[in-house]
């Protein structure tokens, strides 16, 4: 299906031709239509598959630009996020009044809330930092038609289930929910029941859970091999762009400070970095003026980066969930991308439950691990568990907010 055959006002079409979009993805395609026709939806959609337009367009479509009210609300896990969705609807409004705006924590909200006395009527929002203008501002989401729950579960993941529930049970009036994430935890179910009204569901994840032009390679290694492989790994492959990936801000910084000293243009990004910091990080990588990105789960969730070649797991995923979301950084919109995973002896619990789920077939580079064993791979390399590697434990953790128990008004 093409973009002109969609009954949408013509300055859509017009910005849509601009950008160079004209076959609709198979996530648009399935999703698009049912989402115009005013359908509650769930959609499992790969990453990089298009989902921000399939919900963009209906939403550029459906709100009043005379009413200056905020008619769609968007829910997303990060800052980053949100400006990219931002971004990608205000290109397709490009030719409209519609204005959309973006907000999140760590920037003034007295700011953020002049901007939405101006009038705005596609508002993306943090969750956190909803929550704090619904509580302090003159924010009200009486208006709102179109509710847009973005990366679910990564929400879930990152501790953000009260106040998603809460937002939820903000908006009272009729109006239309849309959910998507990548994959379908029992918490998310519970969402979709309790919130949804007959929703149509879109599984475009089932039969293949990452993208199809994306090779998964694995090497089996001591952890004290990760940084030599790693060099060497640069060498052969040769990655237009690779996002490396750290399961903690220590194990990303550690790994900047050795890295840097041998390659060039590397940076790292995590969140204990300021905002200005990041988001000017994520421009210059997605403008290919960064090489190597050394990244935390966080840090990279969602983000479009179209030439990004290689993800590397420097650090083994700490889920099956992680492992789907990294990887889905690269092979987007149908182009070639290798992930390369690797894979100490402490891994291979984890390593199992990855290919059982994502149903992978792993490209070993190099020696293979004997999976058949119960316990773990090659008791040669089982012995050695390092120093650094200890260190190098996940500090992270999970986010909470403490929930006030009265609700503002939203009307
Ligand atoms: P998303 O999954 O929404 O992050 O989109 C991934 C990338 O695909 C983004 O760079 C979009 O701008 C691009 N894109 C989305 N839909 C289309 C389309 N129908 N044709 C060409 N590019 C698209």
């Amino acid at each position: 299906m093409r973009f002109d055959e969609l009954d949408v006002k013509p300055q859509i079409q017009k910005a849509l031709a601009k950008m160079g979009y004209e076959a609709l993805t198979p996530v648009q395609e399935q999703t698009l239509p049912h989402i115009l026709a005013g359908w509650d939806l769930v959609a499992l959609a790969e990453t990089g598959s298009g989902k921000t337009a399939a919900c963009a367009v209906p939403l550029v479509q459906s709100v009043d630009p005379a009413k200056r009210t905020v008619q769609a609300l968007i829910l997303v896990p990060t800052r980053e996020l949100a400006l990219q969705y931002v971004t990608e609807i205000s290109q397709i409004a490009q030719y409209t009044d519609i204005e959309s705006f973006a907000i999140y924590g760590g920037f003034s909200m007295a700011i953020q809330m002049g901007k939405l006395d101006h009038g705005v009527h596609i508002l993306v929002a943090t969750p956190g930092r909803l929550i704090d203008m619904l509580y302090n501002t003159s924010l009200r989401l009486a208006d709102v038609r179109t509710l847009v729950l973005d990366e679910a579960d990564e929400m879930l993941n990152q501790g953000f289930e009260q106040d998603v529930e809460f937002i939820f049970s903000c908006l009272v009036h009729k109006h239309q929910t849309l959910l998507f994430s990548a994959t379908m935890p029992p918490e998310i179910k519970h969402l979709t029941q309790k919130y949804l009204d007959n929703p149509v569901v879109v599984e475009l994840t089932k039969d293949h859970a990452a993208p199809t032009s994306l090779e998964h390679c694995f090497v089996w290694l001591n952890p004290h091999d990760r940084l030599n492989r790693l060099l060497e790994l640069i060498e052969t492959e040769k990655p237009t762009q690779a996002i490396l990936f750290c399961n903690s801000r220590h194990g990303c910084e550690t790994l900047f400070d050795h890295l840097k000293k041998k390659i060039e243009s590397v940076e790292m990004i995590h969140g204990g970095q300021d905002q200005n910091k990041r988001t000017s990080l994520f421009r210059r990588f997605k403008k290919q003026q960064i090489h190597y990105m050394i990244a935390t789960d966080i840090a990279a969730r969602g983000l479009d980066f179209a030439h990004t070649s290689h993800v590397i797991n420097y650090d083994f995923p700490q889920s099956a969930e992680a492992y789907t979301h990294r990887t889905g950084r690269t092979a987007r919109m149908g182009r070639k991308g290798r992930a390369i995973t690797f894979c100490t002896p402490r891994d291979i619990q984890r390593l199992k439950t990855v290919l059982r789920q994502n149903k992978i077939e792993p490209v070993w580079l190099g020696e293979a691990p004997d999976l058949s064993s119960p316990k773990r791979g090659k008791k040669t390399a089982s012995k050695n568990r390092s120093r650094q590697q200890a260190g190098e434990k996940n500090k992270q953790g999970k986010r909470r907010r403490p929930r006030e128990k009265n609700k503002p008004s939203t009307q």
